[in-house]
This record gives structure tokens, sequence and C-alpha cells, in this order.
């Protein structure tokens, strides 16, 4: 499983759904338990590796009955000696197929779909996801309903766990590999619907008095909190932190969905000057009183999202952290 975004929750998911099918699995890598830590599962164990980039330039001996490629974005590209090296690290993970593999590949972005041809003219077994168009031979979910060979199997935008088309992309995938490991169809559909999501990514914490509160604490940048801004309307934002390059110049046509920002951290003079005249704006300091003014001010029906766009050190040792105090800031509003 590799890919620039997507890869925990592709991973867990996928974990899920052979898990819930009655499988042995382990999940691990670059998230959780390192591969050469996980338990030994016998024979007939699933083990689901996350792998970054980093780690593809590696390994030498596993095979892989299957394998995923999400995406590519440009990300990491100093490590790599700039694309072409980033995209080779990917290529990788298909040097260790084994013998009649599955390569499931996104084809959203131009790098993966390129890829998919390459790999499909070497005669490797190619199964092509899109969240982005409808697709005759492949795993795809364009609406968010999702469809194997262009015929509808669910429909995505009642999981609530799986927000996004983000997540549509990462849904087709384990929807695929999933398949490629014989599973039937309606019992990967049970998973999917199952999965309890990850924490600190879009995490649903609870709705209290009408109000839904959502710990997006893992958006350390303005790519991230994107995804969020575009799942949801009536939004009380807590945002700052240390920014990155760019700010939040590139959210501003989401203004839109938000009816005020609690501004938080080193960045919250700066980011107060983008919102100004565009979306109301209060500045709180801590997370305490961004929590606080927010669950005062939030009517039923909105959202509460803490989506920083923002690296957590100024006020926090991580994003984990971070998430952490926001929901137990939350609890106490109960
Ligand atoms: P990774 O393990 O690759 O960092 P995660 O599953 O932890 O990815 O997701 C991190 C963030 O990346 C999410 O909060 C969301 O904003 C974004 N994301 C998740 N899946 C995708 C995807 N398929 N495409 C683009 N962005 C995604």
């Amino acid at each position: 499983m590799t890919g620039t975004n997507g890869k925990s929750t592709t991973t867990t998911l996928l974990a899920h759904v052979l898990a819930e099918a009655g499988r042995e699995v382990a999940a691990g890598g670059n998230l959780g338990t390192a591969a050469l830590d996980m338990a030994d599962l016998g024979p007939q164990g699933r083990y689901v590796l996350e792998l970054s980039s980093y780690q593809l330039e590696l390994i030498r001996s596993p095979r892989f009955k299957a394998g995923v490629l999400l995406n590519i974005t440009p990300d990491h590209l100093g490590r790599h000696g700039g694309m072409g090296g980033y995209v080779a690290a990917k290529r990788g993970l298909f040097d260790h197929l084994a013998p009649g593999g599955t390569a499931v590949v996104g084809v959203d972005d131009d790098y993966c779909e390129l890829m998919a041809d390459e790999l499909a003219a070497k005669g490797i077994k190619v199964v092509r996801i899109s969240a982005e168009q409808t697709l005759a031979e492949g795993v795809s979910a364009a609406d968010g309903i999702l469809r194997a060979d262009g015929v509808p199997v669910t429909d995505l935008r009642a999981v609530a766990r799986l927000p996004g088309r983000h997540n549509w992309q990462n849904a087709c995938a384990a929807f695929a590999l999933a398949r490629a490991d014989g599973i039937a169809d309606d019992a990967i559909v049970r998973g999917l619907e199952s999965y309890p999501g990850l924490a600190h990514r879009q995490e649903l914490v609870g709705t209290i008095r009408g109000v839904t509160y959502i710990n997006d604490s893992k958006a350390t940048n303005a790519d991230a909190t994107e995804k969020a801004l575009a799942c949801y309307q009536n939004i009380h934002w807590i945002l700052g932190g240390q920014a990155k390059e760019g700010g939040i110049n590139s959210l501003v046509h989401y203004f839109d969905r938000i009816k005020h920002a609690y501004l938080i951290g080193e960045a919250a003079e700066d980011f107060a000057q983008v919102l100004e005249g565009r979306v109301p704006h209060t500045q709180c300091g801590s997370l305490l009183m961004a929590v606080t003014k927010a669950a005062a001010t939030a009517e039923p029906g909105d959202v509460v999202l803490l989506s920083p766009a923002c690296a957590s050190w100024d006020q926090f040792k991580s994003f984990e952290h971070r998430g952490d105090v926001f929901r137990q800031l939350v609890e106490a509003q109960r």
C-alpha cells in the first residue's frame, strides 16, 4: 500500500474489511507495528502493510499478492531528487509483486495513470480505481456510488466514517484488494460500512445538542484542510498553529461554507488578515478558548471543525496531542 495521501486510512480500512470477512489479519508497516515485528499468522494470514516511498527503496525480498498505488502528488521531492525519483520509488512497489499478483492503481492523476498503462503493457494484472470518473473496467466512485466494472455496488455517501471524495478513492482501493483476495461483494460492503475510522482524520467526536464536532488535527497543511472543508456546510472552523508556506490562501473559495472562524497559535494574526472582510472570526489564543467559544456560538445543525492547516508544535507535542486535547474539551461540553 503506497501513495502520497490516504495510506493509513486505506491500510486500516482494508485490514478491517478482511477481518470482518473472517480472515486472520495483521496491519502495520509505516503505521503502527513495524513489518518485521508483526505476529506470525501462519500460511493463511494476511499482512496489510503501509509503505512510504523511503521504505520502498529499502525493501529487497518480500513478495506481495497485491499492491496499491493510490495517488502521486508532488511531495518529499528533495529526498528523491525530484519528481522522477519519487515516481520511481513508488513504482518499486510493483517490482515485488508475486507472479499472478494484482496491481491496484488510482488513475486520477497523470503519473499513476501512466504507470497503470505501463504495468498492464508488461502483462501485470492491473485493477484501475477512480473517484473522479466511472470506469467500465475497474472500481470507481465518481458520484459516491461505488461501482465494480460499472455496476453499482453501494452508496458511499451514506457511510459517515468515509466522508469526501478522497475517502471514496480509499474505499475503491480497499474494495479492489478485498475482491482480489476472493471476498464476496456484500461482505466487503459490510466491512466498509462498519469501518470505525482513524483518530484525528475527520474523526467524528460526537454530536452535542445538535452540533457535530469533528477532529481533523492531522490536517497540518491547507491541502489536507481543503479535504475537510469540502465535506461540510455551516462550519465553525478552529484553525492556526505553525503555518506552512502559502498559509490558507488556497482555501478562499471554501469560505462561504464557514459561519465563524476561531484562531489559535502563532499563525493567528496572519490568518486573520486573509479572513478579514470574508469570514467573521475571533482571536482565541488557546484551543480551550476556541472550543468554548465555538460551542457557545454553534446552533443545531452546525459543525465545529478542528482542521488547523498548521503544524502543532507551537502549542502541542504533536498533532495527536492536539487532537486528544480537542476531544477532551468537546467531551467536557456534554
Ligand atoms: P497518509 O497515511 O498517506 O498520510 P492518511 O490516511 O493518514 O494518509 O490521511 C491523511 C490526510 O490525507 C487525511 O486527513 C485527508 O486530509 C487526506 N487524504 C486521505 N486520503 C486521501 C486520498 N485518497 N487522496 C488525497 N488526500 C487524502
